[in-house]
């Protein structure tokens, strides 16, 4: 495939102390060395070497900055063209004059997801793999940056394709029992259709089930904290968000909800939703009865719903106990600092099987213990033990789900002894459908609209 050379600024916005100016292209090491002046001519620059000179304008040789240049030759680069990174310094206007000067030497802009987008067209990396990389400068948790790196790295990509393998054998199997009928019944066929397409059903299945957690450390579980006034449930706030400085990366483009803040539990990214309400709001137990609110908690994923330990339990907390039925949540029995008179074996009953965790907001003690709980609550083994090869992706999940239907379709065809014909086209729509994932036959349009996601510079 040809291209034309393109450029951007593949730093972060705002005042780094370096900042990388990424070219990639075929005129990318001639437009670098026309505006660099070193030991050595770029062009002339082994691959994978980086080289400290200056940058000048050619027409009036006046030095612009002081920069280190990496020269990386096609193909062993991420977009597998020749790539040139100028290391700068960071302040924005030295960063763009850096971008004016290759601009001005005939490289083109490049658009948001632009290089990931080539890496993917020119074969470096499948669709799956693309996401990957949306997914890693969303990623709020180093948990989740894991997860999105494994799918970088393809291990999504390679469960793919071995179930896409094993389809195109069993249908090869079935290709050749046809060819030879008298060698193999149909009813033999079948019945290999049946052990191979379950085989594929399960597998699928599997995935599928790490696509809830998978959800939860992309998006971020939305939590919200309820209880009575006073309880502790602004303390309770501050201390997840003091010890949990959650990453926030800045995508340009993107607005986010200025009443969420994020912060993350042991690899938990908790969406805290309608914080302001709560930091303000001390009156939540009144609003509690309308219905309105009871809306809010029941966009909630998690509650984490504080009670006074040194108080005995109220109307109000019944009340709360019984708007959050049936949801996640975790009881935060707080204040355990003074002397505790609620009734805990009322307290135990009314939790249920839901976690029940004495604090001290206060001395910070049983935060450890809370975050635990959380964890928990969310990843079986807790997210440390987890395994990282999550489906998280909403068009993976969709295409699994299909995929995973197709099977069902050809296991039922070959249980009510359709012609083999006929259950292998249901069998070819599955490996298909897994294709997508990969971005084997997808719609241009598709390719387009998750490119166009990204932030510039990628
Ligand atoms: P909110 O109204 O539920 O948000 O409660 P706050 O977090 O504002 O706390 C109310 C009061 O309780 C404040 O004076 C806190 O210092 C105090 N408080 C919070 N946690 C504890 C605790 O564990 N022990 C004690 N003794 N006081 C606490
Ligand atoms: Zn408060």
């Amino acid at each position: 495939m040809e291209f034309d050379t393109i450029t951007a600024i593949s730093t972060p916005s705002g005042e780094g102390a370096i900042a990388i100016v990424r070219i990639s292209g075929d005129a990318a090491v001639t437009i670098a060395d026309n505006i660099f002046k070193g030991k050595t001519p770029l062009a002339k620059a082994e691959t994978h070497t980086i080289h400290y000179g200056h940058l000048i304008e050619p027409s009036t040789s006046e030095i612009i900055e002081e920069v280190m240049v990496s020269v990386l030759r096609a193909p062993r680069t991420f977009t597998k063209e020749d790539i040139i990174e100028i290391n700068c310094h960071g302040g924005i206007v030295s960063v763009n004059r850096v971008l004016d000067l290759v601009l001005s030497q005939g490289a083109r802009l490049a658009e948001p997801g632009e290089f990931t987008k080539r890496a993917f067209l020119n074969g470096r990396i499948d669709l799956s793999q693309a996401e990957g990389v949306i997914d890693l400068i969303r990623a709020k948790t180093d948990r989740a940056m894991n997860v999105a790196l494994k799918q970088v790295e393809g291990r999504l990509s390679s469960q793919v394709r071995r179930l896409r393998q094993k389809l195109l054998e069993t249908v090869a199997h079935v290709e050749v029992n046809i060819d030879y009928p008298e060698y193999d019944a149909e009813t033999v066929t079948l019945e290999l259709l049946k052990e191979k397409g379950e085989e594929v059903r399960q597998e699928i299945e599997q995935l599928l089930m790490t696509a809830k957690q998978g959800k939860i450390l992309r998006e971020g579980l939305a939590t919200a904290i309820i209880g009575r006034p006073n309880v502790g449930k602004s303390s309770l706030m501050n201390s997840l968000v003091h010890e949990n400085k959650a990453i926030v990366t800045d995508i340009p483009g993107t607005t986010r909800d200025v009443l969420e803040e994020y912060v993350n539990v042991r690899g938990v990214p908790l969406r805290l939703i309608d914080t302001a309400g709560i930091r303000e709001t001390e009156d939540i137990v009144e609003k509690i009865g309308v219905e309105r609110s009871r809306k809010a908690l029941a966009d909630a994923e998690l509650i984490l719903f504080v009670l006074n330990a040194a108080e005995e339990l109220s109307k109000e907390d019944e009340a709360l106990f019984e708007a959050i039925q049936d949801m996640n949540a975790v009881v935060v029995l707080n204040k355990t600092d003074l002397e505790i008179t609620i009734d805990t074996d009322r307290v135990s009953s009314l939790a249920g099987e839901r976690p029940v965790i004495g604090t001290s907001l206060l001395r910070e003690e049983g935060i450890d213990e809370l975050e635990q709980a959380i964890a928990h609550l969310f990843f079986d083994e807790g997210v440390e033990g987890a395994d990282l090869s999550y489906v998280s992706n909403a068009r993976h999940i969709a295409l699994l789900k299909q995929a995973k239907g197709a099977i069902e379709e050809a296991l039922e065809g070959a249980d009510m002894m359709l012609p083999v014909d006929m259950v292998q086209i249901d069998i070819t729509r599955a490996w298909e459908l897994l294709g997508e994932v990969i971005g084997d036959n997808v719609h241009e349009s598709l390719i387009d609209q998750l490119f166009s996601q990204f932030c510039l510079g990628k």
